[in-house]
């Protein structure tokens, strides 16, 4: 899979993704990261790219020349028939979460635009982008890290890239619970002892131990999802009662 990034500070994406699984993925193949510096398509003379807004206010906008120009050059390094999507970063979104991380999984190439400042002219939304996506109901200061928060959460889901599949779909969410408590080595550590289930080799108790803590653990953090596994798994559900 193909992410392409266009931003002001490309080092801010490519140093994040550079290390760890995301960027041995990188290395190996399995996925590639293009990070666009949009200062470099300026016409100004002194390489601007924001302004003052119409109608007065605080702040400035990025432009719509640069990253017009920096688009063209991010579709000329695409395959014409990849499905693509190209995202905008913006707390105006709709909210990320595992299911579009799964539905952004099935595209080949993902462009993002990472805004700064007040953002960008809505007339780059208009003409270019197909979707705003949200990281949350917060402001951050720049796109860069809600766009390697994406780029990592669809990335995790490829083939590949973890060691198994079944590495994210035991995880919190993706399960639809919250994941069961985790333990390691030492068995006992400052006196604080692993639970005997986990220790006594069988794997069913374990399976079974596991599956309580995770919908004990959903039913108190998240009734939302709690509820929506409850109807989907109404059998195992009596059971736990
Ligand atoms: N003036 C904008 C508004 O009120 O909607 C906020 C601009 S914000 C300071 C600068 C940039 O950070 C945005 O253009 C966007 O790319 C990024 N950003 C900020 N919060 C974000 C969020 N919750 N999700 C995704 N991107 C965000």
């Amino acid at each position: 899979m193909k992410f392409h990034v266009m931003t002001l500070f490309p080092r801010l994406v490519s140093d994040v993704l550079s290390e760890s699984i995301i960027g041995r993925a990188q290395k190996n193949g399995i996925l590639e990261v293009l990070c666009y510096d949009i200062r470099e398509f300026s016409k100004d003379k002194h390489r601007k790219t924001d302004d003052t807004p119409f109608g007065g206010g605080v702040g400035m906008v990025m432009s719509c020349q640069p990253i017009f120009d920096c688009y063209r050059e991010v579709l000329s390094k695409t395959s014409d028939d990849s499905r693509k999507r190209v995202i905008y970063m913006s707390p105006k979104g709709r909210i990320f979460n595992h299911g579009v991380a799964r539905e952004l999984a099935e595209y080949d190439e993902l462009i993002f635009l990472c805004g700064h400042y007040e953002g960008v002219d809505q007339r780059v939304i208009d003409g270019i982008i197909d979707e705003e996506l949200s990281i949350g109901d917060y402001v951050v200061t720049g796109g860069e890290i809600p766009a390697c928060i994406v780029i990592d959460a669809v990335s995790r889901l490829k083939d590949g890239v973890l060691a198994e599949s079944a590495c994210y779909e035991e995880e919190s969410v993706a399960s639809g619970l919250l994941e069961y408590p985790q333990y390691t080595k030492p068995r006992v550590f400052e006196g604080m002892e692993v639970p005997a289930v986990l220790v006594g080799g069988d794997h069913k108790k374990v399976d079974q131990w596991r599956l309580e803590k995770a919908l004990e653990l959903t039913k108190i953090r998240r009734p939302d999802l709690y509820d929506a596994w409850e109807k989907e798994h109404p059998k195992t559900n009596k059971k736990k009662k």
